[in-house]
């Protein structure tokens, strides 16, 4: 090596280093205590991206582990974290934000990915599942925690890191919950932050995530103006929207069953679930037994006074338009019932109420638990109805019914990612009926309850003429 060469190989060197140090020094919004915590949009990708590598680049029995350890923790911890959670939001019951996080243990792994393979004359072909890098994550407030975890575990089990941008009223605990996950998944498995949160968000950072080179994916769990925001852009979206869960009881349903599976979904964290009732439609032949059945199964009704109160301070007309007050969004339904003019029992789990269909609390996602019941003439009035109140978001529909044929032409009618039939929402995840769970439910991009699979890129090997051992 002549001088010349050796007095670049050494710039060469020392520039290396530098830039490494630069990587190095920039972490310090990463600090060892709270590994994953950033200030800023730029920062958390080059650390994301690093750990992404990292991950895609060693063994599956990693990732599996990697998925098992956030299971354990939020299994371990879910009295702890519900309990910070609740405390920051001020949204949604303690207890079932508890049964929240023991959900997590239940989101599905690395067992989801698949492999085809393909054998014949010309070779041998693979259709692998491969990670798509750097995914953008947008949280809502409902589920803070919940929705970080549970999409942890999907995108690490197939091979991602995640940038999240919380919302901004439940950031606290979701941040230090995920430095928590970082911080054992480092002594564990020795990879850097897999979940890089950006500690401040706000819409610009939400807005500089949706626009970064190095994220080629966005999944975004939310309302309708986040919704929106995600699909204009020009990557792949993965959009969580909102919904507004009709539920059908016709003439022949088991009414105390009925009751039962209203009640439950309906007031599971205060209403706060996308996928929890938010209006019934009840054929008038069984409209006042079906009442009855509510009471009987331990909701409290509302005279019509008493809904007129609650629905001008819940969800007042302001301008042009109704407005649902965020004051009762997610309160206990005591909240609601003094809003009303009515003292309630503590533990009373659902308030409901007949009205007409113009009623807001119909059309509205209200989020709150209070659910307003209205009397039609048939089940094809009902039907009608559940089109119309559930506002084309195809996310979830509910009946009970012992009618086949309603319970058909209702299934195929909604079209709805989730359809549950003679029990809760709940059921269509897990809880208490048959599937997975999870708080990431993809209704107009389409690709329904999230799992690892949903966050893959089909790639394909063959090799020619070659390979086939039979
Ligand atoms: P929200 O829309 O107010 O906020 C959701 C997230 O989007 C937050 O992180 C917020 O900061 C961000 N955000 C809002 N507007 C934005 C914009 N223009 N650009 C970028 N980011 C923006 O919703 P929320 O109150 O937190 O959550 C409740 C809503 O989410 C309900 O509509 C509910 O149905 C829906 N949700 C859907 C699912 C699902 O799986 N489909 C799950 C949970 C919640």
């Amino acid at each position: 090596m002549d001088q010349q060469q050796l007095v670049s190989t050494v710039v060469s060197e020392v520039l290396k280093q530098m830039q490494g140090n630069a990587l190095t020094s920039t972490a310090s919004t990463s600090s060892s205590s709270r590994p994953g915590m950033f200030g800023d949009v730029d920062t958390a990708v080059d650390h994301a991206w690093r750990a992404q590598r990292q991950l895609a680049g060693g063994l599956l029995s990693t990732r599996d582990g990697i998925c098992k350890l956030i299971k354990r923790m939020a299994t371990e911890n879910a009295q702890a974290w519900g309990k910070l959670e609740f405390e920051e939001t001020n949204i949604g019951r303690l207890d079932h934000k508890i049964g929240k996080l023991e959900l997590i243990d239940s989101v599905p792994g690395v067992e989801f990915l698949t492999t085809a393979a393909h054998s014949g004359d010309a070779g041998i072909g693979l259709d692998e599942m491969a990670p798509w890098g750097v995914i953008g994550v947008i949280t809502p407030v409902t589920h803070s925690v919940p929705t970080m975890s549970a999409n942890a575990i999907s995108m690490i089990a197939s091979g991602n890191a995640l940038i999240v941008n919380p919302h901004p009223s439940g950031a606290k605990c979701l941040a230090h919950v995920a430095a928590e996950y970082n911080k054992a998944i480092k002594a564990e498995f020795d990879i850097d932050p897999l979940i890089c949160v950006i500690e401040k968000p706000t819409l610009r950072t939400a807005e500089e995530i949706f626009k970064h080179e190095r994220i080629p994916m966005l999944v975004v769990t939310g309302g309708p103006a986040v919704a929106r925001a995600a699909m204009k852009q020009a990557k792949r979206s993965i959009v969580a929207g909102p919904g507004n869960p009709p539920v059908v009881v016709d003439e022949t349903a088991d009414l105390d069953k009925a009751a039962e599976g209203i009640i439950a979904g309906a007031s599971f964290d205060n209403n706060l679930l996308c996928i929890g009732e938010k209006e019934v439609f009840v054929v008038a032949s069984v409209f006042d037994k079906m009442m009855a059945a509510m009471r009987k199964a331990g909701a409290v009704e509302l005279s019509a006074g008493g809904i007129e109160k609650l629905t001008a301070a819940a969800i007042p007309y302001v301008k042009d338009h109704y407005a649902v007050s965020k004051d009762f969004v997610g309160k206990d339904p005591k909240v609601l019932a003094a809003a009303a003019g009515v003292n309630i029992a503590d533990g009373v789990p659902l308030l409901f109420g007949e009205t007409d269909e113009s009623n807001p609390f119909v059309a509205e996602e209200q989020m709150m638990p209070f659910v307003p019941f209205v009397r039609v003439p048939d089940f094809d009035h009902a039907l009608d109805l559940a089109i119309k109140h559930e506002h084309g978001f195809g996310h979830t529909a509910i009946i009970h019914s012992n009618n086949l044929n309603n319970i058909t032409q209702m299934g195929r009618a909604m079209n709805t990612t989730l359809f549950a039939v003679n029990g809760p929402s709940t059921g269509c995840l897990g809880i208490g009926g048959e599937g997975y769970p999870s708080f990431s439910i993809a209704t107009p991009t389409g690709e329904g309850v999230t799992s690892p699979m949903t966050f893959t890129r089909f790639r394909r090997m063959s090799v020619v003429n070659s390979l086939r051992i039979v």
